[in-house]
């Protein structure tokens, strides 16, 4: 069992935003990996307070995570639920955690640090499903075209600003001298430039590649939920550089018969007046195939026969909805004159 974002926190559940920030700040500090050199129970505690705080302080994925549970992030390869962050990414979010204030002191991990990685942009894909996909969950292999590194493409460390990715600026004010960095121009703020580009490559050394990428679809998922394939989306350029993600939204197809309402589904059985009177035994579909059940006899039009267990899961794994039947009966149109 994956722990709980709140508890991880030390929040409530209803903790306001200041509130989830302070207690992430406080764990950030805690649990660094600069003071806890070597300890990989720390470390594991920083990453996992990290990824707590992408998500809660995100107002979208907060409340699929309210909604969902863990499971609103899961499928993809990976998503949050494989190998959660890196600290490429918890770093990044320290901008706007400490402001400016640990910007010197605080930033450094394996001594590597100081310029941001690139990570390439991140691409989107829509899937239909089926309610029968929906209901078991499905592994998808969907044709994506992204950017990726051409081969023999190599980069090598910007000169302008020494593979740092900023350069200094001095100015001189009333106030003094004063020192302030900016962003390399020239690379960007990559530290690396393109050395050598094969044929075909675009400036970058990027080319467009096309690649099967499989999906792994949690059951219960619903129409509009997005889910993450990390590292499938867009590389960037330099040897340094993080691919991009694949974002995947859910479309859900109509089904023929059924109709989705949350966990239940609804089917319109039709019978006519005798097997209402007389009873009968009918075929109707469900999400694993037709089942027979039995009108009674003496059904009204209108009832409602339910049979539990045959809807969908919920995406947090609380059991099935059900199959709501309708009975209607059918009442007999335009009849001749010896038929009636
Ligand atoms: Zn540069």
């Amino acid at each position: 069992m994956k722990q709980d974002y709140y508890e991880i926190l030390g929040v409530a559940k209803n903790a306001t935003g200041p509130e989830i920030k302070k207690a992430y700040r406080k764990m950030a500090i805690k649990f660094h990996p600069d003071k806890n050199p070597g300890d990989k129970e720390a470390e594991e505690k920083f990453k996992k307070a990290a990824e707590a705080y992408e998500v809660l302080s995100d107002p979208d994925k907060k409340s699929r995570y309210d909604q969902f549970g863990h499971a609103a992030f899961e499928g993809g390869q990976g998503g949050f639920g494989g190998g959660g962050m890196n600290m490429d990414d918890i770093f990044s979010q320290f901008g706007d955690i400490f402001g400016g204030a640990f910007g010197g002191g605080f930033g450094g991990f394996g001594g590597s640090r100081g310029r941001a990685r690139v990570k390439g942009g991140n691409l989107r894909i829509r899937v239909k499903l089926t309610l029968e996909d929906i209901a078991n969950g499905v592994e998808k292999k969907v044709k994506v075209r992204r950017k990726v590194k051409a081969a023999g493409v190599t980069y090598k460390s910007c000169t302008n600003c020494n593979g740092t990715g900023q350069v200094m600026r001095v100015t001189n004010t009333i106030l003094g001298r004063m020192q302030s960095a900016s962003t390399c121009p020239t690379c960007q703020g990559a530290g690396e430039t393109i050395d050598k580009r094969p044929k075909g490559a675009d400036s970058n050394g990027l080319e467009v590649n096309e690649e099967t990428v499989s999906i792994k679809i949690p059951a219960g998922v619903t129409e509009g939920v997005q889910l993450k394939v990390n590292g499938k989306g867009n590389a960037a350029p330099g040897n340094n550089s993080i691919d991009g993600d694949l974002l995947v939204v859910v479309e859900e197809q109509q089904h023929e018969t059924l109709k989705r309402e949350g966990t239940n589904l609804h089917f319109d059985l039709y019978v006519n007046f005798s097997e209402a009177v007389l009873g009968a035994s009918k075929n109707i579909d469900t999400v694993s195939g037709k089942v027979k059940i039995k009108v009674e006899p003496g059904t009204q039009s209108g009832k409602i026969l339910r049979l539990r267990g045959k809807g969908l899961p919920s995406i947090d794994h609380y059991g099935n909805g059900d199959l709501l039947v309708h009975v209607n009966v059918w009442t007999p149109q335009n009849l001749s004159k010896e038929q009636k």
